[in-house]
């Protein structure tokens, strides 16, 4: 997945076309995620327990990531991202990748 949880990302396609908003939650395994106040749905639910109330309830509903493009934290453009693998690998050994913007070319992760 090119974004991940915490993202600022411009919506590019479906009814929020054009919005923006931060991802609260990343669905890996399904291609989703789930950007705050955008893509509300209602349900329609039913009194489950005594005292509790019926009722409509409006909730984010995913987004498919292909929908949507990470707005760059450094120079504000919804932009593409890349891969770049880093020279210095971590504690264990193992090569780190950060994304990066190819709009101004600034690594995104720290
Ligand atoms: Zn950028």
């Amino acid at each position: 997945m090119h974004v991940k949880k915490g993202d600022e990302v411009l919506v590019i396609a479906g009814k929020e076309k054009g919005k923006k908003g931060k991802i609260t939650l990343s669905i890996p395994a399904k291609d989703r995620v789930v950007i705050e106040g955008l893509n509300k749905i209602k349900r329609h639910v039913r009194p489950r327990a005594i005292g509790q109330m019926g009722g409509i309830i409006e909730q984010e509903a995913p987004l498919h990531v292909s929908n949507v493009m990470l707005i760059c934290p450094k120079c504000g453009r919804a932009s593409r991202t890349g891969n770049r693998v880093l020279e210095a690998t971590d504690a264990k050994g193992r090569s780190q990748k950060v994304r990066f913007c190819k709009s101004c070319d600034a690594a995104i992760d720290e």
